[in-house]
């Protein structure tokens, strides 16, 4: 097998093939040395000089630098984040505030509601997760100790168009499926997080970056492990971080700063899901848009078709001529 296939998998989604292609040629010898990055001590200064340069390249392509903010690489997946945000944030007497767009978002207030009182804002799951509800200070429990928002709910495929204006409340934002695909006003969030495997890198990594203002309020009286201050403290190399997918990531963003940076993806992403949305819309309802048009994502594009037959039929089909991934969700609502 030499062709790649068009893979639309939403994560672990498509790394770009230089990317894959320049991993594989360091792979047994890293740098030229005699050892591979895989067999590498964590205090080498190797890995040492590669995790500084990643934390540093992520901040520069987000235009975070200079920022006070601490980037931090964690294991477990987004899914951990949706624990450990409340373990360091939540305190007893406090009340975590929580809008409900999606699954994922979903999935990060259950984990809430095992720690502390948690507060749902919205919720849009009444209408199928169609649309994504407008935030305002005075939707707000008073004094949360931060509000979550899922900035792409990834599944159902819609967005925050902008990001909401909280006025001084600390905003936390799960972005682990629009980092690094538009231009957004980051400087809103306290905290925010992606999980790598769907636009950084692979799966093993997950990035968090945090403002000191915020962070200097992070519980220190929970397992060294769970801190997120233990993990800026030692610029995350407290214990073996996943440095392979840490270097993955550097290529990425190598990579992503080569093509131009986040105007460059921006537009690319634009086009490529307007492109989508026009064959759906002029369809004339052979295909059907999931989400209401306001508040669709250009990252994850949703629809459905007349019935399962057809769909069938399209994923088949689809498969046929090497596009991969395209099924989504629809097979879980097949078996
Ligand atoms: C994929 C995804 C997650 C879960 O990520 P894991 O790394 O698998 O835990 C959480 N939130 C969003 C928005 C996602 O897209």
């Amino acid at each position: 097998m030499t062709t790649r296939l068009y893979n639309f998998n939403p994560g672990p989604a498509a790394l770009p093939l230089e990317v894959l292609e320049e991993a594989k040629e360091q792979f047994v010898y890293y740098g030229g040395k005699g050892i591979s990055l895989l067999e590498m001590s964590h205090r080498s200064r190797d890995v040492e000089q590669l995790n500084e340069e990643t934390q540093q390249l992520l901040l520069r392509a987000l235009d975070l630098e200079g920022g006070n903010y601490h980037v931090l690489f964690m294991g477990g997946g987004a899914s951990t984040q949706f624990a450990l945000l409340p373990l360091n944030f939540l305190k007893p007497n406090e009340t975590a505030a929580y809008a409900l767009t999606g699954s994922f978002a979903e999935k990060a207030y259950k984990e809430a509601s095992f720690i502390g009182r948690t507060h749902i804002i919205t919720s849009s799951r009444d209408n199928g997760w169609r649309h994504v509800p407008d935030l305002t200070e005075s939707d707000l429990p008073s004094s949360p100790a931060y509000v979550h928002i899922t900035t792409n709910n990834t599944i159902e495929g819609s967005c925050y168009k902008r990001i909401p204006d909280l006025g001084s409340s600390a905003l936390v934002g799960d972005m682990t499926s629009d980092l690094l695909s538009r231009k957004l006003d980051l400087s809103k969030f306290s905290l925010l997080y992606a999980g790598a495997q769907k636009n950084l890198g692979p799966a093993g990594v997950t990035a968090v970056i945090v403002r000191d203002d915020f962070l200097k309020q992070a519980s220190n009286d929970i397992p060294t492990i769970f801190r997120y201050t233990t993990f800026a403290q030692n610029k995350s190399l407290y214990n073996t971080p996943p440095v392979h997918s840490i270097y993955m990531m550097n290529l990425v963003l190598k990579w992503f700063i080569r093509q131009g940076g986040i105007t460059k993806l921006e537009q690319l992403n634009q086009q490529k899901a307007e492109l989508l949305y026009r064959v759906i819309d002029e369809s004339g309802g052979f295909y059907k848009g999931i989400i209401d048009p306001p508040y669709r994502s250009h990252m994850n594009i949703t629809w459905t078709m007349r019935n399962e037959a057809a769909e069938k039929n399209f994923i088949r089909e689809s498969m046929e001529h090497g596009f991969e991934g395209l099924a989504g969700h629809l097979q879980r609502r097949w078996t």
